[in-house]
């Protein structure tokens, strides 16, 4: 997938603010946050979205976007976290990678 935004950011072609990377997931801040800290969580390896990707690496997927949604809300001060992943254009993805977004929420915001 030559011509895939995030696997060009795994592989260090274009940047990223990377924020955590374990061997299969990396986790960077996304360009047009919804709200400051707003993260993207994606396996390194190209899926295109739940249906692709195997269950033993979504599993690593989520276990880190666990990881991620714990560390954003302590770093942001967050009241509350979101969580979201988007198969299909109908759905609105737009980036074709498979990703969860990881979105700080605030009462008060
Ligand atoms: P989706 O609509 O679920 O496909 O979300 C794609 C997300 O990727 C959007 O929130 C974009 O702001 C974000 N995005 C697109 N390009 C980049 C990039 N180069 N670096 C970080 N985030 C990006
Ligand atoms: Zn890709």
């Amino acid at each position: 997938m030559n011509d895939c935004i995030f696997c060009k950011i795994v592989a260090g072609e274009i940047p990223a603010t990377k924020v955590h990377e374990t061997e299969d997931t990396l986790a960077f801040l996304d360009v047009k946050p919804v709200s400051p800290g707003h993260t993207l969580v994606i396996p390194k390896k190209h899926y295109e979205n739940i249906f692709d990707i195997p269950e033993d690496i979504l599993a690593k997927v989520i276990s880190e976007t666990k990881y991620i949604a714990k560390t954003v809300k302590e770093s942001t001060n967050a009241d509350g976290i979101s969580i979201s992943q988007n198969n299909g254009e109908a759905a609105g993805q737009v980036v074709h990678h498979l990703h969860f977004h990881v979105i700080p929420r605030s009462k008060h915001r």
